[in-house]
């Protein structure tokens, strides 16, 4: 009788990383992918973002040939490679090889010497990552294997000390090159045998693997939410703040998924953890002493002000560094008497720096307390002064009036619903459960910023455009409301 053998599934780079982080997570690449959570917009705008930093590096390291199949043609981009290597080509993009039963795709890649080559891995990151070797180290390995040998692996990423005048880009500034060839070295011994470990895993039943830190470090694994924590209860274990990997991984081993069961003198909790675990047991709200006295400042009339911001990976405002953030949204309640409310959003590509000073100044200054959530306005107020040079110092007067309501909610409240936490993704509906983000078109400040960008640089329609920039004034509105209402409640509970 005729018996098939098990073959494994074909592996790639991206197949090898989610190997390393977790076997369930390869095991459900290779057999159920379509278990994967929907790429959301966030995550969509990361992989254009890099396409875009990926264009540019090759722009830096000119004169290759790009080999133009996409990952649904790998092994017609073998073959283009292959016929382009023959040829004599001295630098190639997107070069694809194949060995062992491992197909990548090599970012940049050039001839050092007649028979040398330099492995040069794209990143839109500002730094080197410890998930960047095995990166580069699998890419070397097939490279090696496939007649290609590297000479030197290393990694390009963004400068963000890169201040861009305008004009051209300074490529050589604008990207960082990392020679990790002996980190990678390290690793490249290991990885037959880790190749060999994953193909023995794929042939077997989907392995059992408990949650923990992987699953989201360095970032959330495609399988999160829709398969493996759909499970979890209220109050997660895994929302501990600043849980070490370790005590996480025993409370899981122990049983515990809940932070409402964990005994207080569970081993390697941290005070602030134990705390968190009895709040959540008891439902506790803790007011410090002093709450109210904290609040007496706060005289009307009084402004409530909140900043968006756009900080694209490549510069696109002169005298800007790469990731920094520029203002280009505010909303303003104010609370004199009656609630009233003001806004400003850029609408253009132009720099939105100088009408977004001097609309601010015009809508808050006179007299009285200005409440923020953090000191994130008041650096965006600082990065601005030497661009408005002449309004700088009435923005000075205006940084001196900021009250940080986070401030006082971390000193005064413990509420079981913060988590831990005091940002307001978790403070605001602990405190006002009936004023949320559901249910609005933009519900973050990432999604917040994502929407802008494609308004206001041309990739949608008029009617398109004026429905993003409804939907970001209704968000940026609703966060300067949270204040109001927050501080409402901080009141009545201050008494
Ligand atoms: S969510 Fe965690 S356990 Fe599940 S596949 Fe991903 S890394 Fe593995």
């Amino acid at each position: 009788m005729f018996m098939s053998a098990k073959i494994s599934p074909r592996l790639s780079k991206t197949r090898f990383l989610s190997g390393l982080r977790c076997p369930k997570s390869l095991w459900l690449d290779c057999h159920e992918p379509g278990l994967a959570d929907p790429v959301d917009e966030a995550s969509q705008a990361l992989f254009d973002q890099g396409h875009l930093v990926g264009a540019l590096a090759r722009e830096r390291y000119a004169g290759g040939i790009l080999v133009e199949e996409d990952h649904t043609q790998s092994w017609q981009a073998v073959g283009t490679t292959r016929r382009l290597l023959a040829e004599g080509v001295d630098c190639l993009y997107e070069g694809a090889f194949a060995h062992d039963g491992v197909l990548v795709r090599a970012d940049i890649l050039f001839r050092e010497d007649l028979d040398e080559w330099v492995l040069l891995e794209v990143k839109s990151s500002a730094s080197a990552k410890d998930e960047h070797l095995p990166d580069l180290a699998i890419q070397a390995y097939v490279l090696s294997g496939a007649g290609v040998p590297v000479s030197s692996a290393r990694l390009v990423h963004l400068n963000t000390g890169y201040e861009w005048p305008g004009g051209p880009y300074d490529l050589g500034e604008l990207f960082v090159e990392v020679d990790l060839t002996a980190e990678v070295a390290v690793l490249l011994p290991q990885i037959p045998e880790l190749l060999a470990g994953m193909r023995r895993m794929l042939l077997g039943p989907q392995p059992q693997v408990p949650i923990g830190r992987r699953c989201e470090d360095p970032y959330p694994c495609r399988y999160y939410y829709g398969r493996c924590h759909e499970f979890l209860p209220e109050y997660a274990v895994t929302e501990l703040p600043r849980v070490s990997e370790d005590v996480l991984d025993a409370l899981i081993a122990s049983g515990y998924y809940s932070l409402r069961d964990v005994p207080l003198d569970f081993p390697g909790l941290t005070a602030r953890q134990r705390t968190l675990c009895y709040l959540a047991r008891t439902r506790e709200l803790r007011i410090a002493p002093g709450l109210a006295e904290v609040l007496e400042v706060l005289d009307e009339p009084l402004y409530f002000l909140g900043f968006e911001t756009f900080g694209p990976a490549v510069p696109l405002y002169p005298r800007t560094r790469p990731y920094q953030p520029v203002p280009v949204q505010w909303s303003c309640h104010v609370l004199d008497g009656d609630l009233r409310h003001r806004g400003f959003l850029h609408t253009d590509s132009s720099d939105p720096r100088r009408p977004f000073a001097e609309s601010l100044l015009e809508a808050v200054e006179g007299q009285g307390p200005i409440v923020v959530y953090t000191s994130f306005e008041r650096r965006l107020i600082e990065s601005l002064l030497p661009e408005v040079p002449d309004l700088a110092p009435r923005l000075v007067a205006v940084q001196g009036r900021l009250f940080d309501l986070e401030q006082v909610i971390r000193e005064y409240v413990q509420h079981p619903g913060f988590r831990g936490r005091t940002s307001l993704k978790y403070v605001l509906p602990a405190l006002v459960p009936d004023l949320c983000y559901q249910g609005l078109a933009v519900s973050s400040g990432d999604v917040a910023s994502l929407r802008w960008a494609q308004a206001v640089h041309g990739q949608l329609g008029e009617e398109e455009r004026e429905q993003v920039f409804a939907d970001l004034r209704g968000y940026c509105a609703t966060d300067t409301l949270a204040l109001v209402r927050i501080l409402e409640r901080l009141r009545s509970l201050a008494h």
